[in-house]
């Protein structure tokens, strides 16, 4: 008998800001950690803004023997912070970035000099050569702000180009976005692995809010039947699951070179889809 194999996971999660917060994600992280991620990687505010935060809990990863990826943004930053914070993140022994432009909120000039994550890019790898293995975002649906699809998936070559090693997508529920990406990325001859962002649907408002911040769409079929539930939050947790885990299905089957998982400081979700696949 064959047995299907293992598909790579990796766990995303953001920084907590109270004490609180700090203790539940310690507890959800032993949760996670019995799904033997490849990585948990952690969130980093635009602007630095949640930096300590970031830096606090990619520690708190690694003294837990597990590989942690800093997610680290640009936008706003000067090439002296940067080169700053990547000695410390060495320093550290972290061995991965996620390397990103990031949003500043309305009203914040950008400023900095780095205009696109292909700049943060190029940089990491001319200050620290081959020391960090680089991720990149993917837009399989399109960036909300690329002026086309084929300029945005330019900007997707750029930063493989100028040195990503993988990339991380933006999360979606249609998987024939993400296959179509993939295909047209190939066609260009990008042979990085493209690693689907997953996000468990556990409440409706918190995914509507998400979604309209970030372009990701919510297929009607989903939206109309997330709204008739109402406050009925078991049948949304239930309705999520199956949608997801069969998202996840069809992306394994595909061949998609792992699963990325946006678990929100959350386990149950993320535990019960990789039970149900089997991984
Ligand atoms: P870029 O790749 O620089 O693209 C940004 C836009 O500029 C796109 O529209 C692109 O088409 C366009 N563009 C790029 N290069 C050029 C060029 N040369 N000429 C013209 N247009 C160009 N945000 C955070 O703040 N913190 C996080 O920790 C974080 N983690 C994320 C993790 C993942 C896996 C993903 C998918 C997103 C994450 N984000 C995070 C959100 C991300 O910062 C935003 O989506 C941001 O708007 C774009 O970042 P980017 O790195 O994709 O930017």
């Amino acid at each position: 008998m064959t047995e299907t194999p293992r598909i790579p996971l990796s766990i995303e999660f953001f920084p907590p800001k109270t004490p609180e917060g700090v203790e539940k994600l310690r507890l959800v992280r032993q949760q996670l950690y019995a799904l033997k991620p490849e990585f948990c990687s952690v969130t980093f505010g635009a602007g630095g803004s949640t930096q300590e935060g970031t830096f606090n809990t990619v520690r708190d990863i690694l003294a837990e023997g597990m590989a942690a990826a800093s997610h680290f943004s640009c936008i706003g930053a000067t090439k002296a912070t940067v080169r700053e914070q990547l000695a410390m993140l060495k320093a550290m022994g972290v061995k991965r970035l996620v390397a990103l432009r990031g949003d500043l909120p309305s009203g914040y000039g950008a400023g900095g000099e780095f205009h696109y994550a292909s700049d943060l890019v190029a940089f990491i790898r001319e200050e620290t050569g081959n020391d960090f293995l680089i991720e990149v975002a993917a837009y399989p649906e399109i960036h909300p702000q690329a002026k086309s699809p084929a300029s945005d998936l330019q900007a997707f070559a750029a930063k493989v180009k100028a040195g990503a090693n993988s990339a991380i997508t933006q999360y979606f529920y249609n998987a024939d976005a993400y296959f179509h990406f993939v295909a047209e990325a190939d066609a260009l001859g990008i042979t990085i692995p493209v690693v689907p962002g997953i996000m468990p649907i556990t409440s409706s408002t918190q995914l509507m809010r998400f979604s309209d911040a970030c372009g990701a769409e919510i297929p009607r079929w989903i939206r109309l039947r997330l709204q008739a539930f109402g406050d009925d939050a078991a049948s949304i947790k239930a309705f999520g699951l199956d949608v997801v885990t069969d998202l996840c299905e069809q992306l394994r089957a595909g061949g998609a070179p792992g699963l990325h998982f946006y678990a929100m400081n959350q386990s149950a979700a993320t535990l019960e889809i990789c039970r149900r696949l089997g991984c």
